[in-house]
């Protein structure tokens, strides 16, 4: 190809181009310094200038109280899936203890993890119904001695996004927001920890947001180790270990242009009309069909199957050659997906629904 094409990758994915061409343009000699700024000390006062506008940044564009601590750690959601039971399971009233709801793949690994570490009780799973719906809320089997509620937002395997942050009372609500972070507009106050990667919708993989109300600082386990000890991270500006730093300028670059965009007020509205675009067509196509719950589908995993599933090969290798990158389903969940991050834009989701009505006419 002699130009960018539309890359649907699920994480990493697409990075905005603007983003891209400063970082390249910045790389050899980063603010006149004659270096790069992957190549100073994290404790340098150039690199925690960089350091304290994330922060800054992103307090902004996530609204976050100033009751909440911002974490940027490393071991991505798998990490945390181990790292929340560690800081805050020991909470339950009558042992370490935490509800899950599972919406898929992503919510049940999360259940798994955190059984190595007390009891992960099943609240409600959509497993039966092949994770293509959320449990009603009255069905769910909230416990009273359960020292958080953990849910995934958005799950990215099968194309499930919650509408809204659940209500659960006085209860202390985990987010997973790795794949939907920044992409609509989130309640802080609604919820305990927030927490998510930077891969799918700020920059390239490598830092790990946890967004954790400060009085929940402190509570961890005596085995945590000490890079997952969220209270030792808060004290140490997260830098309990050398942090990732060329990864959390990159994220720095990504908030800029959001910002720039208008935040996340405006980015949603673009999210939901490329989302929109996207459904509208496969709804009344013969061909494709997506299978979730409409009212929750994801806006930015748009999962679909062909209904003659012997033209998969056909689509993904002709999408390919058209220049859309990375159609292809999860393994676990087959058929395709299409991951419209952030970054993607409208002009993408255009030639996707462009190449799938001419795919179809001649199928
Ligand atoms: N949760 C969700 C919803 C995800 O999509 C992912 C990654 N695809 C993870 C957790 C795991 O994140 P990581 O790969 O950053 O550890």
């Amino acid at each position: 190809f002699e130009r960018r094409i539309f890359n649907f990758s699920a994480g990493p994915s697409t990075v905005p181009e603007e983003v891209l061409k400063q970082a390249q343009a910045e790389l050899l000699n980063w603010h006149g310094l004659g270096t790069s700024v992957m190549e100073i000390s994290h404790r340098s006062k150039d690199f925690m200038a960089v350091y304290e506008e994330v922060l800054h940044d992103l307090r902004t564009l996530m609204n976050i109280p100033d009751s909440y601590e911002i974490l940027l750690l490393q071991g991505g959601g798998i990490g945390q899936n181990a790292g929340i039971p560690m800081n805050l399971m020991a909470l339950g009233k009558n042992g370490p203890k935490a509800d899950f709801l599972v919406t898929g793949i992503w919510s049940e690994k999360s259940r798994q993890e955190a059984e190595k570490y007390g009891v992960a009780h099943l609240v409600a799973s959509s497993a039966t119904e092949q994770f293509n719906t959320i449990p009603a809320r009255d069905s769910w089997d909230l416990s009273d001695d359960a020292a958080y509620l953990h849910y995934c937002s958005n799950e990215t395997i099968g194309g499930v996004e919650f509408p809204d942050t659940p209500e659960v009372g006085d209860r202390l609500l985990v987010a997973d927001i790795s794949s939907n972070i920044l992409s609509k507009e989130m309640d802080i106050s609604k919820g305990a920890v927030w927490f998510g990667g930077a891969q799918k919708n700020i920059g390239p993989s490598g830092v790990t947001i946890v967004v954790v109300r400060k009085d929940l600082l402190g509570h961890s386990m005596k085995i945590t180790p000490s890079i997952w000890d969220w209270g030792k991270q808060a004290a140490n500006q997260s830098m309990v270990n050398t942090p990732p730093t060329f990864s959390i300028y990159m994220a720095g670059l990504g908030f800029k242009w959001l910002l720039k965009q208008g935040g996340v007020k405006v980015i949603e509205q673009r999210n939901q009309e490329k989302a929109n675009l996207l459904y509208d067509f496969i709804d009344q196509s013969t061909l494709y069909e997506n299978r979730v719950n409409k009212v929750y589908r994801s806006r930015m995993n748009a999962t679909f199957f062909l209904r003659d599933e012997s033209l998969n090969d056909a689509f993904l290798s002709q999408s390919k050659a058209a220049g859309l990158l990375a159609l292809r389903g999860h393994k676990a969940a087959g058929g395709m997906r299409a991951s419209i991050y952030n970054a993607m834009p409208l002009e993408g989701v255009i030639a996707l629904v462009e190449f799938m009505r001419d795919f179809e006419r001649r199928a």
